[in-house]
């Protein structure tokens, strides 16, 4: 396992997220350049440009879930899970892994 940035071996498992297909990934933290990296990243069905289009239009703009699925053609329990994502990902920017508390799994 090598960084996708630096390309240095030591790397550590940093915690786990869930994709917006639902599937368990693994998160790597680099302790070289201590950056965060997925491997073989899932390339998503719709850009990151566009869910943070109509997550914003939820979100920020107060659009319904409803009103926002009928005027992107996106289906309703998609958008909901967009938003809960948003709102973890707002959390986890909180959230710092730290190396002297790294577990082994
Ligand atoms: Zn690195």
């Amino acid at each position: 396992m090598n960084c996708i940035h630096c390309n240095s071996d030591n790397v550590v498992k940093c915690g786990k997220f869930i994709t917006s297909n639902g599937i368990v990934r693994q998160r790597y933290l680099c302790k070289n350049c201590n950056k965060k990296f997925v491997v073989n990243p899932i390339k998503p069905k719709y850009s990151e440009e566009f869910k943070d289009k109509i997550v914003k239009a939820v979100v920020k703009e107060g659009m319904g879930i409803r009103q926002s699925s009928r005027v992107f053609k996106v289906s309703v329990p998609t958008i909901i899970k967009w938003v809960k994502e948003y709102k973890l990902d707002e959390k986890s920017k909180i959230f710092r892994c730290s190396l002297a508390t790294q577990a082994k799994n």
